[in-house]
């Protein structure tokens, strides 16, 4: 017999603890059972966890993979990014296509199957790739599209479609992916063998302020992008006020281009987690919470298993290594398809279960983060590079890379090279060595850090990956003699546009705006004074937009006028009159605002 919706509703919320930040789990279980989550369930999850309507709603309305509509019962995400456009995402779509009788966002007329584009998977160096209810499945063909079509209809079991599994751990039995490490080039410092449980042992022999004064010894600055350095950030969590703290470990790596952090997690989750562990030892928080992103759900039953076996070892629990001092432990919360959950207060947001919207600070999130605690977010890298740092010493740390930049950085590299992969450089390599290294010497142009990042020309190879030079979260792509770099711009322009959060106007407005003005100078409709106004506004959208997604959105523009101004003089012709439409972004705001009855943060902050 059918189940009726409140009981299904009923039963995801008793598999687990009733509280608020459970919502986001509860909507995803509810969309997993229903394929979808209609205004039924959205009464009965919000009546069941005595919600506000609204607060469910807009978490269903928020993240990419909820859906209000039906959806197939297999849905068939197509990573669109553009390296994967580059290297046949066209053909890919159209096999999809045709083979099952819909277009790109449409459901099969049995209710069977959904084909959607997405953005960046984390697959960059395997792609064309699409997620098949959160199976990859990687360098497709058009004929694998067609076999994948196929399967499903005489079988309805994406679990199926993986005919061979990728390298390490991606063929363990509880994550069977097809998904390949590609790990090129080992450092001594992340890829390193482990000793399972020596990292903690030597924190917990000293003090926690003297755990972390080592790590501010160590020099480690937060591997994001951001670079603040790692001790004082949990320096200022420890004195924060508040007994309850929380360590949140951000595994949203959703900037395309980069997939280390999904390599990391699935080789050498110990490493990470006792990083975590470490952290919460030093900054005195008992709670730890790995904010994985929902592209990676395929990891999470593996990494389940390591938090449990690593109970059983006493590295995680209520008592550490049995020695009455102190107590941690981790829970994962699974994305749902947001990129900018990235940023630390929406990646918050996300784990209190609310949609991901960036928060206003200060406070800060080590005052008050998640549900008000004092919370430590740090990326993977950073926490899996504190793990060496206990095991082997500050100064052992800092004979890696460069005096203000110490250790190694973790490069996820793909792109037109013939060797993409993960690579660990000490800091100081240059972009030319990386170059050398990947095989992507005939490179017209890189794009460091993801499209947030920087766009640089070969003028740019002799210089340094450091923080204190060509900074980077990590991404690197490669862009080969021939490539379109405007048509690269204009998919960045396209990713921001569509991940806006859209709470403030100078990004929901510039991101659209900035995307319609590159378009129309591919499409030889611009001229020159657009160049003028189009760094206007790149400049007004970087400066008065809340978070940093607005706030870097316009650097593949900035850069690549600076370091590629030819792109934009080429398609340029002579206007046609009464062709060209102007932009007024102050005049759009204003009008947005009185719609959305806000006000932006370069006219007095947000309401
Ligand atoms: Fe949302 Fe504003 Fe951040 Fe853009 S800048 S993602 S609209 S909060």
């Amino acid at each position: 017999m059918t189940k009726s919706v409140d009981g299904i509703v009923r039963d995801v919320i008793d598999g687990g603890e009733r509280a608020r930040w459970r919502l986001l789990d509860v909507v995803q279980g509810v969309q997993a059972r229903l394929a979808h989550v209609p205004a039924e369930a959205i009464d009965e999850i919000a009546e069941q966890m005595g919600l506000p309507r609204v607060e469910v709603q807009t978490v269903v309305e928020f993240y990419s993979f909820l859906s209000g509509d039906r959806q197939g019962k297999v849905v068939i995400r197509l990573c669109d990014d553009i390296l994967d456009r580059f290297v046949g995402y066209e053909e890919v779509k159209k096999a999809f296509e045709n083979e099952l009788g819909i277009k790109m966002g449409e459901t099969t007329s049995d209710g069977a199957i959904t084909l959607e584009k997405t953005a960046c998977i984390g697959m960059c160096d395997q792609a064309p790739a699409a997620l098949i209810n959160g199976v990859v499945m990687n360098w497709l063909s058009s004929d694998d599209a067609r076999r994948v079509v196929r399967e499903l209809r005489s079988h309805g079991d994406p679990k199926r479609l993986v005919h061979r599994v990728g390298s390490g751990n991606n063929a363990h039995k509880l994550v069977q992916s097809m998904v390949e490490n590609n790990i090129r080039l080992e450092g001594d410092v992340l890829f390193s063998p482990i000793n399972r449980g020596e990292a903690i042992r030597k924190a917990l022999a000293v003090s926690p302020m003297e755990v972390i004064r080592t790590v501010k010894a160590s020099r480690l600055r937060g591997r994001g992008g951001a670079g603040f350095p790692t001790g004082m950030k949990w320096e200022f969590a420890r004195k924060a006020d508040g007994d309850e703290k929380v360590i949140i470990c951000n595994a949203d790596e959703g900037e395309p281009g980069t997939f280390k952090d999904r390599v990391m997690l699935t080789e050498f989750p110990d490493r990470v987690f006792a990083g975590m562990t470490i952290a919460g030892y030093a900054v005195g928080a008992q709670e730890g919470i790995l904010y994985l992103r929902g592209e990676y759900t395929y990891l999470v039953p593996f990494l389940l298993d390591v938090l449990e076996r690593r109970r059983t070892e006493g590295l995680l629990g209520p008592d550490l290594l049995g020695l009455g001092r102190h107590g941690f432990d981790i829970r994962i919360q699974v994305g749902a398809g947001a990129y900018v959950c990235g940023e630390e207060t929406a990646l918050i947001s996300s784990c209190e279960g609310l949609a991901g919207e960036p928060k206003n600070r200060p406070p800060f999130p080590v005052q008050s983060g998640y549900l008000g605690r004092p919370t430590v977010v740090n990326n993977v890298e950073t926490l899996a590079c504190i793990t060496k740092i206990l095991e082997e010493g500050a100064a052992s740390f800092r004979t890696h890379g460069t005096d203000q930049s110490s250790g190694t950085k973790l490069l996820s590299i793909a792109g037109d090279c013939s060797r993409p992969g993960i690579y660990e450089v000490p800091f100081g390599i240059t972009l030319g060595e990386v170059l050398d290294l990947c095989g992507g010497t005939d490179a017209q142009a890189v794009q460091v850090g993801g499209p947030s990042g920087q766009m640089v020309g070969p003028d740019a190879y002799e210089r340094v990956i450091c923080y204190d030079d060509l900074a980077t979260g990590g991404a690197i792509m490669v862009f080969g003699q021939g490539r379109d770099l405007l048509e690269v711009i204009e998919a960045f322009m396209e990713f921001f546009a569509d991940e806006s959060c859209g709470y403030c106007a100078p990004c929901r407005i510039g991101t659209q705006l900035m995307k319609e003005r590159i378009e129309r100078i591919r499409a030889g409709q611009g001229e020159k004074r657009d160049i003028d106004e189009l760094r206007e506004l790149c400049e007004t959208v970087r400066l008065t937009s809340r978070c940093g997604l607005g706030q870097t959105a316009p650097n593949p523009i900035l850069t690549s006028l600076t370091n590629f101004g030819q792109i934009y003089q080429e398609p340029m012709q002579a206007v046609v009159p009464g062709q060209r439409r102007s932009f007024d972004l102050a005049g759009a705001v204003r009008n947005s605002e009185q719609i959305m009855g806000r006000e932006s943060v370069h006219t007095g902050g947000e309401k």
